[in-house]
């Protein structure tokens, strides 16, 4: 849809490897502060945003724990930390780029940064301030994309935008089927009934029942997140 719906308060979901230098190195400097300068700007232009990074360009856990010799709660442990090592980044990249940033992690590790709890946090959101949320939702066999929806619900934003390299929900593989078409919109019934992937099972389940709006976007452009919200670049939008 066409029309412009400004979003007051938004949780944007980048995954991990939206970081990564395409040498495969962890961290792409440039592209950390072109995402923060995008960040920046939406956030200048009046969204007050909350933000959650995947850690997948260090550690998955359910990958690690195949090779046999760690279990999943220790090497989800490390995906987490993976998240905060990336949320320290990206909050560092964001102060660089002119807008107050603060790493709240669910993990607590107070000499490196403030544990999350919510009246904090929607504190800094009404003060203009951009919340990196690090630490996933603190426990071992979840993802990043549920501490998104958990977080979008606990601190009433209005949608959570799913930051990905693919610029929408296709109705087949759009790499391998030419024919696959990009739903402008859906409802989450629409999305389960029609098995369309839009985020783990565990997340979609929750913004459905949370009645939350999910956001499907490419990140691949610049300025890609305030294009998205501003309805400016191609997306999905899954709401009820
Ligand atoms: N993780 C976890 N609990 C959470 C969130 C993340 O244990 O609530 C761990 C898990 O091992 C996961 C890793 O952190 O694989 C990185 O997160 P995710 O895979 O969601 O990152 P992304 O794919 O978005 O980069």
């Amino acid at each position: 849809c066409s029309v412009t719906r400004p979003y007051r308060r938004v949780l944007v979901k980048l995954s991990g490897e939206a970081f990564a230098a395409p040498d495969g190195y962890w961290l792409s400097a440039q592209i950390l502060a072109e995402l923060a300068a995008d960040i920046a700007a939406t956030a200048e232009a009046g969204t007050q945003l909350a933000i959650v990074i995947g850690g997948g360009n260090i550690i998955r856990g359910a990958r690690m724990t195949q090779a046999g010799w760690i279990d999943r709660p220790t090497a989800d442990s490390m995906g987490m930390l993976a998240t905060v090592m990336n949320s320290l980044a990206l909050e560092t990249a964001l102060n660089a780029a002119g807008v107050s940033a603060r790493t709240m992690s669910a993990v607590s590790m107070p000499s490196i940064c403030e544990t999350y709890a919510r009246q904090p946090a929607l504190h800094y959101l009404d003060r203009g301030q951009v919340v990196v949320l690090a630490g996933g939702t603190g426990n071992p066999f979840f993802t990043t994309d549920t501490a998104a929806v958990l977080r979008a619900a606990e601190l009433r934003c209005q949608a959570v935008l799913k930051a990905t390299q693919v610029d929408g929900v296709y109705s087949a593989d759009p790499k391998s089927n030419p024919g696959a078409v990009r739903y402008d919109r859906l409802t989450h019934d629409e999305a389960i009934q029609r098995d369309l992937k839009v985020m783990d099972t565990a997340a979609f389940a929750l913004a459905r029942e949370s009645r939350l709006t999910v956001i499907v976007g490419s990140v691949h452009a610049p300025s890609s997140v305030r294009a998205i919200l501003q309805g400016g670049a191609p997306s999905t939008v899954v709401a009820p």
